[in-house]
């Protein structure tokens, strides 16, 4: 049996979980899952394979608290013994499954590409921004991993999914790290991780202010907005925005980049786009080595042509 934590945030099951629970399938039939708190999204693990949907219900585990969460698969883990237990390789994902690893003085494989279950494990890992992957054995009774976001596609494949509650025993140690309160804005619009368009900006931008183009493109194209680090930095958008190896891992059907070099740091979170169109005033940029569209040519100059011809497809 393969047992799946499920990372889920206000209600909504992040869909990196739908992944690995595809994932999962492809090793063992028997799938179950673990989550923390909330029996809302049973029926949605359901019809990607959960079998068993086990809700760890605890007064203190209201909200994100990786610690606690750890310490509820590790009681699981003891009562089920599945022969492997993955999570998403989200921050959260990764963060949990290092708390189990530690309770279980056991070895953890993160951002795994693929799996093969046996005496010993083998995995992929992407390492280095996923410029590298590593083919890795594991020799532990039971592999713990986190499988690296789009490694896989969501296949769903109903099961039964029967919810079973269970109270993991907590101290106050393990609820010290957790949410309690959140402020800033909230979030809006499509997410960047599971946009299908994504039209992204970089220094060649400008400024913030050209991004008001870039909003427009996004929202007649249905995406969103993403951005490179140097913008971040400038402060012209938000970090929320950035795409690459230390912001959003993107995979979408479209990636348009705007005045983006194409570092690898950058690349690392884009390159599994399916199409990516680049435009750059400088033919000889990295982005332009890689992009399937490439636009030479200044992007105010550009955008606007692309924008109005956008605009007027919308139209009619
Ligand atoms: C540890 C580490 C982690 C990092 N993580 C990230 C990350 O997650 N994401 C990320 O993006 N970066 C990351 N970086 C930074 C990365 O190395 C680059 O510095 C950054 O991606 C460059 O951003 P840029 O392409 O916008 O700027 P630049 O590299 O300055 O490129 C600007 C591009 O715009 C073009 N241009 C200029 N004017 C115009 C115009 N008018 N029209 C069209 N094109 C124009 C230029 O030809 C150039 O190619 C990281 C770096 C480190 C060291």
């Amino acid at each position: 049996m393969i047992l799946v934590l499920l990372d889920v945030d206000r209600g909504a099951l992040d869909p990196v979980s739908l992944q690995v629970l595809t994932l999962a399938r492809g090793l063992d039939p028997d799938v179950q899952a673990v989550v923390a708190a909330d029996p809302s999204v049973a029926a949605e693990a359901a019809s990607h394979g959960a079998g068993v949907v086990h809700v760890a219900e605890h007064a203190g585990l209201t909200d994100y608290a990786p610690r606690a969460t750890a310490r509820a698969v590790v009681q699981l883990i003891g009562s089920l013994s599945p022969a492997a237990v993955l999570a998403g390789g989200t921050p959260r994902g990764n963060e949990v499954m290092a708390h189990v690893a530690a309770f279980l003085d056991a070895p953890l494989a993160t951002d795994c590409t693929s799996i093969t279950m046996g005496t010993p494990f083998e995995v992929s890992r992407a390492r280095w921004g996923g410029n590298l992957l590593e083919e890795s054995t594991v020799t532990a009774p039971m592999l713990l991993a986190t499988v690296q976001p789009h490694a896989i596609g969501a296949e769903p494949a109903p099961a039964a999914g029967t919810v079973q509650s269970f109270t993991p025993d907590l101290d106050d140690a393990d609820l010290a790290v957790r949410i309690v309160e959140r402020t800033g804005a909230a979030a809006t619009g499509v997410s960047l991780a599971e946009a299908r368009v994504v039209v992204s900006g970089g220094r060649g931008m400008g400024g913030p202010e050209p991004f008001a183009m870039l909003d427009d493109l996004a929202a007649i194209l249905g995406g969103t907005v993403g951005c490179s680090r140097v913008v971040t930095s400038e402060g012209w958008r938000p970090h929320s925005e950035q795409v690459g190896q230390t912001g959003t891992k993107v995979a979408p059907d479209l990636y348009v980049a705007c005045g983006i070099s194409g570092a690898t740091q950058h690349l690392a979170g884009c390159k599994n786009s399916k199409v990516l169109v680049a435009i750059n005033t400088d033919g000889q940029a990295p982005i332009m080595q890689i992009a399937d569209y490439a636009v030479v040519g200044d992007v105010h100059a550009f955008l606007p042509l692309l924008l109005a011809q956008a605009r007027a497809a919308s139209a009619g």
